[in-house]
């Protein structure tokens, strides 16, 4: 087992090398993983076999060919993809996502109308039509499955999601059973979380916040190039963090928490009680405040500076090296990404500087490094969108299958 065990951590080294470097020559790869070059080309040799990397044209070279490039199989023909579902309250999306985290092909499934109780069942009915119609022949990994609320990995269940009125749902295995595709269930604060990691700002794999504003407001972090679950997996429920000067009431019974001051349904009431949109949309006050409506700008940016306000409770907590938001405002127009940071670095302690990191040593890196951090940005400049923008939901479900895969290769192939 021990040799099994290394064998993998050697796999995910490369697979992560090529991840980061590739196209990348073979004899590039053991300066940058910190593997022997027997090391390397035993990992790669397997990982061209199960179709996760592929070689380009380049230079031949004589044995092990060494000057090669080597890249992810993202090809249009062999490279793998994962299908990708991210469950919200009004409307899922679906997306079929490459090696690389890019989206491919993406819809959007509106719930009207859909009873919650058989909800799982009507969308792996529609997803299975999605997959059939974008299939081209492509080897499919799985299922990788984001939502809202409580969700345990580890069993496939969704422990509580108040929303969708779901407990203890095993919804994993729902989803498997009705597509035939193994499937990995996690929250989606955590799965935005994953993907920054993998295929984001390299500083996330230092340290990173993210804050999920959408219908459900949920947050997630990681350290080291991981995201914390805590016991029972249950992180991230920040619905109740207090929003500095919100007396809005709460479900709880306070005022002021945050998931009732800020979220895409608070907001949404709000626009239709303005008389600014017919029905309770985000998405027709963004286009509202996008096509000049005034009344929009100005509830987009009472929220944005909320959602600062508790960026900014965030930031002073854990002093993350990237703080990331995902929002639809600010997704869409970086007009509000700077109202959320000039409102969260108004609310915030001076922060503490840091002291430039001396030049790193010449030795290797040790496999899956989390690169050392620059000195740290402003707090403002700290404050990001998701890398992926309006494609944040789809690479984020994928990555709940991609992660794993990327941690340790041989467990999918
Ligand atoms: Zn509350």
């Amino acid at each position: 087992m021990a040799g099994d065990s290394r064998a993998s951590a050697n796999a995910a080294a490369v697979l992560r090398a090529v991840l980061e470097h590739g196209p990348v020559a073979r004899s590039g790869i053991p300066p940058v993983c910190g593997l022997s070059p027997a090391a390397v080309s035993r990992q790669t040799t397997g990982l061209l076999r199960s179709g996760l990397l592929r070689e380009l044209p380049g230079p031949g070279g004589g044995l092990g060919r060494p000057l090669v490039p080597l890249d992810l199989n993202t090809g249009a023909v062999s490279g793998p993809v994962t299908a990708a579902l991210h469950i919200g309250v009004p409307a899922s999306t679906f997306g079929l996502v490459d090696l690389r985290g890019q989206v491919l092909a993406r819809r959007s499934l509106p719930h009207h109308g859909l009873d919650t109780a058989t909800l799982p069942q009507a969308i792996a009915r529609r997803l299975r039509a999605f997959l059939d119609e974008y299939d081209t022949g492509r080897p499919l990994l799985g299922l990788g499955a984001a939502l809202g609320g409580w969700v345990r990995p580890d069993e496939g269940t969704v422990v509580r999601h108040e929303a969708l009125g779901w407990r203890d749902r095993p919804l994993a295995a729902e989803l498997s059973d009705a597509l035939g595709l193994p499937v990995r269930l996690d929250n989606h604060a955590r799965a935005v979380a994953g993907a920054e990691i993998l295929f984001g700002h390299p500083d996330a794999r230092h340290s990173l916040v993210h804050l999920f504003v959408g219908n459900v407001v949920d947050a997630a972090f990681g350290i080291g190039g991981t995201v914390h679950q805590g016991p029972g997996a249950a992180a991230g429920d920040v619905a109740h963090l207090p929003v500095p000067g919100s007396r809005t009431p709460c479900p709880c019974g306070r005022t002021g928490c945050l998931q009732a001051t800020a979220s895409d349904t608070a907001l949404g009431a709000e626009a239709v009680r303005r008389g600014i949109v017919p029905e309770p949309s985000v998405g027709l006050l963004v286009d509202a405040a996008a096509t000049g409506d005034p009344r929009a700008d100005r509830l987009l940016r009472e929220r944005a500076r909320d959602v600062g306000r508790a960026a900014a409770l965030l930031l002073d907590v854990f002093n993350p090296a990237v703080l990331v938001i995902a929002e639809l405002s600010s997704l869409l127009h970086e007009g509000y990404l700077n109202e959320i940071r000039e409102a969260a670095v108004g609310a915030a302690p001076e922060p503490i500087p840091t002291t430039p990191t001396p030049p790193a040593p010449a030795p290797a890196p040790a496999p899956a490094p989390a690169p050392a951090p620059a000195p740290a940005p402003a707090p403002a400049l700290r404050i990001v969108t998701p890398h992926a923008g309006p494609a944040v939901l789809p690479c984020a479900a994928a990555t709940v299958l991609l992660g794993p895969l990327f941690r340790d290769p041989a467990r999918l192939t």
